[in-house]
């Protein structure tokens, strides 16, 4: 029986989100996070774009050194061979693409302009699957993107066309959050049934329904025979209304009424993470939980009413469908609230010490203290906000790492 894969758009998708973005540590922090969690892939960002190149080399460094393992590092492209030949020229040790082209009839005239027919959709993707398999990518992904307003006969064309030159995966583009859960099933079904390749499901909120789509398109692949990979992201974050939140789509998978039974994680995710990385990535992106958010809202499993309140004293299981603890939640926070020491792009010796003793870090020297802390400055030159501890351990963990993560080189 096929089962369920995720991969993570967090570091792509959700850094494409307007007004809001990611320092390339907190992009490091949220894969490292993924890869605790047991996520099979991050599409860890943009192989193509100057300013990701260190940040990419250097996570694939963390890769091949064993930090982040197992999980999968992949970049987003567009289908072009020009774009695949930049991503292996900016990051030559990526392993994993996924490839990117409108197919729906309102982006192919709406975007190119009269200059594309479906043909030369289909050719540009297939000529890129080549580049990409030429310069030896380990897997390939083909994005049909909006797929969703997207002839069925065309997605299947698109997919073994895809599949004969080389891609390992399909991936069905809700780009628009336009299917509904019914319409998405019989897609994917399709696709599954006369594609060839497993699909990944990606799937936006613009209708309120990203997660149950990804839960009904999953069904889709696999009632087809082909295991799937659900895309989502950390609190939903990405482009507009947001993508499918990576806790929300974990538990409607694990939990909801009778769909583990048939429809299978292949691998478990420890959702005792979840409560870390959510609150991580609010932090970083600076958006608030809302407080319904699924599993990680502050009302979450709060009770007041009288009936809630006392039904849920004599069995939790009354009113609520899973446990805090489940989810890594119950732990007091600590908030200072008095005076506060905290990393700045402009620290000085003196606060950064006392900031790494409570943490008990100590350093064999001056010299080894002055430098961890140039780059926890360079790092807040990126973040404008002061690092989290997990941050500053990092950096001192790994400066070599760091250093090159946060290098940027405008303009050579
Ligand atoms: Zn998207």
């Amino acid at each position: 029986m096929p089962g369920i894969y995720f991969i993570d758009v967090t570091n792509r998708d959700g850094v494409q989100t307007a007004h809001l973005g990611l320092s390339k540590l907190e992009k490091t922090m949220i894969n490292l996070y993924l890869n605790e969690m047991g996520v099979f892939q991050s599409e860890f960002g943009f192989p193509t774009t100057r300013h990701e190149q260190f940040y990419l080399q250097a996570n694939l460094e963390l890769a091949e050194t064993g930090v982040l393992q197992p999980i999968r590092l992949s970049g987003w492209v567009r289908a072009t061979t020009s774009d695949v030949a930049t991503a292996f020229k900016f990051v030559p040790g990526i392993k994993h693409l996924n490839l990117s082209i409108s197919t729906s009839e309102q982006m192919i005239n709406g975007k190119f302009l009269g200059k594309k027919t479906k043909e030369d959709i289909l050719k540009t993707m297939v000529d890129a699957v080549e580049a990409a398999r030429a310069y030896g990518a380990e897997s390939i992904g083909v994005n049909a993107e909006d797929a969703s307003r997207t002839d069925i006969d065309f997605l299947v064309r698109f997919a073994l066309a895809a599949k004969e030159h080389g891609a390992d995966r399909f991936r069905y583009c809700d780009t628009l959050g336009y299917d509904n859960s019914f319409t998405i099933y019989e897609a994917v079904k399709i696709l599954a049934e006369n594609g060839g390749m497993p699909i990944e499901i990606h799937c936006h909120s613009d209708l309120g329904m990203a997660v149950a789509n990804s839960l009904a398109g999953a069904k889709g692949a696999i009632d087809g025979g082909q295991d799937v990979y659900i895309n989502t992201t950390v609190n939903g974050m990405g482009e507009r209304a947001g993508n499918a939140d990576l806790v929300a789509t974990v538990l409607a998978v694990t939990k909801s009424k009778g769909f583990a039974e048939r429809y299978k994680l292949v691998k478990p995710i420890d959702l005792t993470r979840a409560w870390k990385i959510a609150k991580f990535a609010s932090y970083a992106f600076g958006v608030p939980i809302p407080v319904n958010q699924p599993g990680m809202g502050a009302n979450a499993f709060a009770h007041a009413s009288g009936i809630h309140a006392d039904g849920v004293l004599k069995d939790p299981q009354n009113y609520e469908l899973y446990n805090y603890t489940e989810l890594g939640r119950g732990e007091p926070e600590l908030v200072e609230t008095g005076r506060e020491i905290c990393s700045g792009e402009y620290s000085g010796i003196s606060g950064f010490r006392h900031i790494m003793g409570k943490m008990a870090v100590t350093f064999a020297d001056a010299k080894e203290a002055e430098m961890i802390l140039e780059l926890v400055r360079y790092a807040n030159v990126e973040a404008q906000k002061p690092l989290v501890e997990e941050e500053l351990l990092f950096i001192t963990k790994y400066p070599k790492i760091a250093k090159k993560l946060l290098t940027l080189k405008p303009l050579e």
